[in-house]
């Protein structure tokens, strides 16, 4: 019989070709229109794909989730730990940050030349200046973003893929409705919705399967434009630390799944590898959450309860590895541009990444422009901010992979944990 090679294998050899090919043909004047034109969309087609299927899948699962309930104070009680899980591993993300960035000091002896070499590119100026006025739409207060996750229409917030607060709103309200008019009532909107989730979970089946080739057309893309080496090389100490630091995190997830949970942790990195390595090529956990939904339930066996308020709720309000990235940026900017901060500031630091990590939407490239409300927390000057953005502004795409991973993992590790602590972590279906 054949054997069949097993899904990450599959999507790390697309990932390997895809650097390959995007570097061969970066080397040819043609290379790069030709992949951003032909190859390039493969990839865009298989996200939207993956975006397509998000919003019925949440509110499919979490409307059968919740109704299918015992007990409606079990909701509270799952709401009230995922919440407070979240909070621990962002602050828990933010320090091991804050921590590195102050010990290993990436910013300490960027020469004045290197600054203008990193920072003197028209190209650049202006999605610096994107960014900064992007940021100045995104800050909201706490009563507003309260407010906000109430919508005035649902058929408007499912029609944004933003909105994902808004829709588990309304999915929670049906769901718990459908759980007080009683089973003879609820009965047939329950059976659609079942029928629906069933149905979009076999899509999330059918769609993995194009994925080795959209991660070899994403990849190719990212790589084909890169000629910055030496850039590469003056942000290296930079990128290493926020990379070191992701890990960290990861090892901070497999202590909770090996104490807490009792589960080997190289078992459960093996099961979420797909998960990992689509969030490392498509930037987006937004994009990410149906595979994520679908392996934390059938893989991991987390009971669907739990998964389907956990994860949603997860890719839209706990970006572990954005806030962490966004302590390293800090310093590092503060220390490039000889702006020093305080011990207070560093607690600002704390807090500010924090919400704006809440605020994040879980789409390519976010974290900068939350990085600039940081840096703003922190009386950075206004005039040194575009040279601050700029300066990291060319391994941002390639960390922004890397602190994806680590976004969707840390979902992944609440499911598994809260899953747990309710006793609702049961055999995976399937082994990989
Ligand atoms: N790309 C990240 C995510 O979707 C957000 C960011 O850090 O920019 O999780």
């Amino acid at each position: 019989m054949k054997k069949k090679i097993a899904l990450h294998w599959q999507i790390g050899i697309g990932m390997v070709l895809g650097v390959v090919f995007g570097l061969l043909l970066g080397k040819y004047e043609w290379g790069r229109p030709f992949v951003e034109n032909w190859i390039y969309p493969f990839g865009e087609l298989f996200i939207n794909l993956l975006k397509l299927i998000a919003i019925p899948l949440i509110i499919a699962s979490l409307i059968k989730g919740i109704s299918d309930m015992q007990d409606i104070s079990k909701l509270s009680s799952i709401g009230i730990r995922t919440l407070m899980l979240y909070i621990f591993t962002t602050i828990c993300a933010i320090t091991i940050g804050l921590g590195v960035a102050n010990i290993v000091k990436p910013g300490s002896g960027i020469s004045e030349e290197t600054i203008t070499q990193l920072t003197s590119d028209s190209d650049k100026a202006d999605i610096v200046n994107q960014r900064i006025s992007d940021s100045q739409t995104k800050t909201k207060n706490f009563v507003e973003f309260i407010v906000d996750i109430v919508p005035d229409n649902i058929l408007g917030a499912m029609s944004d893929n933003n909105q994902m607060l808004q829709v588990i709103f309304f999915a929670v309200l049906l769901g718990v409705s459908l759980l007080l008019i009683g089973e003879e009532k609820a009965k047939p909107l329950k059976r659609f919705f079942d029928s629906l989730n069933d149905a979009v979970l076999k899509m999330v089946d059918l769609i993995i399967k194009i994925a080795p080739v959209a991660v070899f057309a994403l990849l190719a893309n990212v790589v084909v434009g890169t000629n910055d080496i030496d850039v590469l090389v003056a942000l290296l100490k930079y990128s290493f630390t926020v990379i070191g630091s992701l890990f960290l995190m990861i090892v901070v997830y497999m202590i909770f799944i090996s104490v807490y949970v009792k589960k080997n942790p190289l078992w459960f990195l093996r099961q979420m590898s797909p998960v990992q390595l689509l969030a490392f090529s498509t930037s987006s956990s937004a994009a990410t959450l149906p595979v994520n939904m679908e392996r934390v339930q059938e893989y991991i066996g987390v009971d669907e309860e739990v998964s389907s308020f956990v994860l949603p709720v997860g890719a839209t309000i706990n970006m572990d590895g954005t806030s962490l990235y966004q302590a390293v940026a800090t310093i590092f900017i503060c220390e490039a541009l000889h702006f020093d901060i305080t011990f207070a500031d560093q607690l600002t630091i704390i807090f500010t990444a924090l919400l704006a990590s809440i605020g994040t939407a879980a789409v390519p490239g976010v974290g900068v422009v939350m990085l600039i409300i940081v840096l703003q927390s922190i009386n950075f000057p206004a005039d040194k901010l575009p040279l601050g953005i700029a300066l990291i502004l060319s391994v941002d795409r390639i960390l922004d992979m890397c602190r994806t991973v680590i976004n969707v993992t840390g979902d992944a590790t609440v499911a598994t944990v809260v899953a747990k602590s309710v006793g609702k972590l049961g055999e995976p279906k399937h082994k990989d």
